[in-house]
Order: C-alpha cells, then structure tokens, then sequence
C-alpha cells in the first residue's frame, strides 16, 4: 500500500489532466479522488472524456477490496451500524470509503449520506473516506456513477467498501449487485417480523443483523433472530455455498458488530478459497455490460428526434383505435 495513502497528501492537483489525477490518486491523495469522483458525477460531455480515461488507467489498481452493501429501512439504524462497524474495521487497520446509493436524494433532502454530521467519528477519522450519493439522477445514473467511483477508492488504497442504501424500488437490487457481501438490516417490532418483506431481499442477504437488540427490545429481537433464522431454512443454498446467518446487535451500544465483522471475514476466506469472489465479480461486470448496452440502446431511440414525433402520432392512432401497440412498435423500430 501506498505510504502516501489516505490524508498525508491532500490538495488539488494543479494539472488537471486525467494522468496527472491518476497519479495523484493512486499516491493516495485524497482531494485528487474527490476530484476525479466529481469528473464521474459530471454530465459534461469533456468532463465524460477526461473520467473515462482516468477510469482506464485505474482500473488495474482496483478490485482489491471487500465491498459490503448495507440496506435496511429509513431509521432502522443504518447511519449508527455504519458508524459503529466502520470505526470497529478501520479500529483494526481497515481503510474505509463509505458510499451510497440513494435515488430519492433529489426530492428528500435528509438523504443518506449528505448530512455527514450523522457519522461524527467517521468523519474525522482520516482512515475513511465519506461521499453521498450525487443528487438529481436516476438510480440508473447513480449506479453507473458508484460502480466507478469504487474503482477510483479502490486505486486510492481503500480496502473496504461500504455502500448503504434505502430499501427503495430497485436500489436495493442494483447495490447487491455491485458487492461482495450484502447486510440487510432489520428491526425487531410486535408482530409477525417476516410480513411486508419482499421475499428478494431476504434472498440476497449474506447477512441479516436485527439492530437496536438492547433494552427492552432484547426479547423481541431474539425472537425476531428464531423467526428470520426459520425463514432461511426455506431458501435454496447460495451459489456461493455461503450460509447466511442473522445476528443480532445494538449498533446505539456497539454490540454485536464485532462478530459482524467477523462473519464478513469468514465469508471472505470462503468464497476466496472456493472460487465464488472472482466468479460473482465477473457475472455482475457482465450483467453491468448488459445493463449498459439496454440503457444506451434506449436512449439512442428515444432521444432521436424524429421518434419522438412519430412516438407521439403513433400515441395518438392508439387512442382512436387505429392502430396497435404491436404494429406501433413495429412502425416505429424500422424507422
Ligand atoms: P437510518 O435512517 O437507517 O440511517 O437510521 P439512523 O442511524 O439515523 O438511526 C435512527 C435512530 O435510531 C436514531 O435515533 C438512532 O440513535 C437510533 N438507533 C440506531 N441504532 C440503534 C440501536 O442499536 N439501539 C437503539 N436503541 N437505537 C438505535
């Protein structure tokens, strides 16, 4: 690792050249990162040039480390576990970028992440790197944008990532499918505790910790950990022959996150001894590719200017009857 990493080095670069960023980053600077990460963040057409050089000269820096998704509903404790299993990990000489993906930041302006005052520790801990998510673009868009901003930490020498998400629409899909390991949150309440969860989370969770298991909640949240525990029993085994367990913690006590953290690294010797790690990166790079060429064929269609007016002629005849959607779509992808 880098002895220049993480704090030592820490103004702009002067030359703003994609090499001359990469060299910073790679020596650790961390102003350098936040510039290249505003690059990536960047619609400008020059700025999209300049970051996908930086990106490819990065890329054979990157890859090293465990990248951990968290998720759990707004209150469940995602800021507190955050705060509390990041400063246990960089404790022990981890060096930690957090990241989020959080597409309602553009109408909820207590997005996660942009109130940093939420991780106090963190914050001034200079073995940790902080970056909410960037506002007003699609989760799409946010997606794209956190898969390269973790290459660029990556290069930068961080050697765990977190990325938190809200359990919101299709967020929770696209972060599981950008890490390593994936801790769904959850909070133990009266009641039956596996109704109103999409059956899918529970299915990509490597991990579930029922937090705020302290004081009076204890009970409720032992039972919260026999009930997910049952539940799991029901799923087939992962392809990466990894159980998943639920644990319980007080994120509020810091309890419970030492053997969280634990279990992160027995799932790390395993899957990097039986292959799973480098196998699952290479299908998300390439579910990744997939997505890309979906998202860029859409827009090339829809952004034409002459689709658009047919597109709207061909709304209309539908309205009065004259047409179909099959003949309408046929229409309009032979123009
Ligand atoms: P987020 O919205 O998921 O990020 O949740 P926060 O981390 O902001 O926590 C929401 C509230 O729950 C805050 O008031 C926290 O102090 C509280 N909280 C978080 N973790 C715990 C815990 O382990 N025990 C208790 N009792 N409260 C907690």
């Amino acid at each position: 690792m880098n002895k220049d990493l993480l704090g030592r080095k820490n103004r702009k670069t002067t030359n703003n050249s994609a090499e001359s960023i990469y060299h910073e980053i790679i020596a650790g600077n961390i102003a350098a990162l936040s510039q290249g990460i505003t690059l990536i963040e960047s619609s400008n057409a020059s700025h999209r040039e300049k970051s996908s050089e930086l990106l490819k000269l990065c890329l054979p820096h990157s890859g090293n480390s465990l990248r951990i998704g968290i998720t759990g509903v707004p209150g469940v404790g995602k800021s507190t576990f955050i705060e509390s299993f990041g400063k246990h990990l960089s404790d022990n000489g981890k060096k930690i970028a957090i990241l989020a993906v959080d597409p309602t930041s553009q109408n909820s302006k207590g997005s996660i992440l942009g109130d940093k005052t939420r991780m106090e520790i963190l914050v001034k801990s200079k073995n940790v790197f902080i970056r909410p998510t960037p506002s007003g673009i699609s989760l799409g868009g946010v997606a794209r944008k956190t898969r390269e901003t973790i290459i660029l930490c990556e290069a930068a020498g961080f050697d765990t990532i977190i990325i938190e998400t809200v359990g919101v629409g299709q967020s929770e899909v696209a972060v599981h499918s950008m890490v390593d390991f994936f801790i769904l949150l959850k909070l133990a309440g009266a009641g039956d505790e596996l109704q109103g969860i999409k059956r899918g989370i529970i299915e990509m969770a490597d991990l579930i910790a029922i937090n705020k298991a302290d004081g009076d909640n204890l009970k409720n949240a032992k039972h919260a950990q026999q009930d997910f525990k049952n539940a799991l029993h029901l799923y087939p085994p992962k392809e990466s022959k990894w159980q998943p367990n639920v644990l319980l913690c007080s994120a509020l006590n810091n309890e419970g996150i030492l053997e969280i953290a634990e279990e992160t690294e027995k799932f790390q010797n395993l899957v990097g001894e039986n292959g799973h790690f480098k196998k699952n990166r290479i299908e998300q790079q390439k579910y990744w590719l997939f997505q890309s060429i979906e998202d860029n064929l859409k827009s090339a269609f829809y952004d034409k200017s002459d689709i658009k007016i047919e597109l709207q002629k061909q709304i209309e005849l539908l309205k009065r009857n004259e047409t179909t959607v099959f003949a309408a779509t046929e229409y309009l992808l032979n123009l």
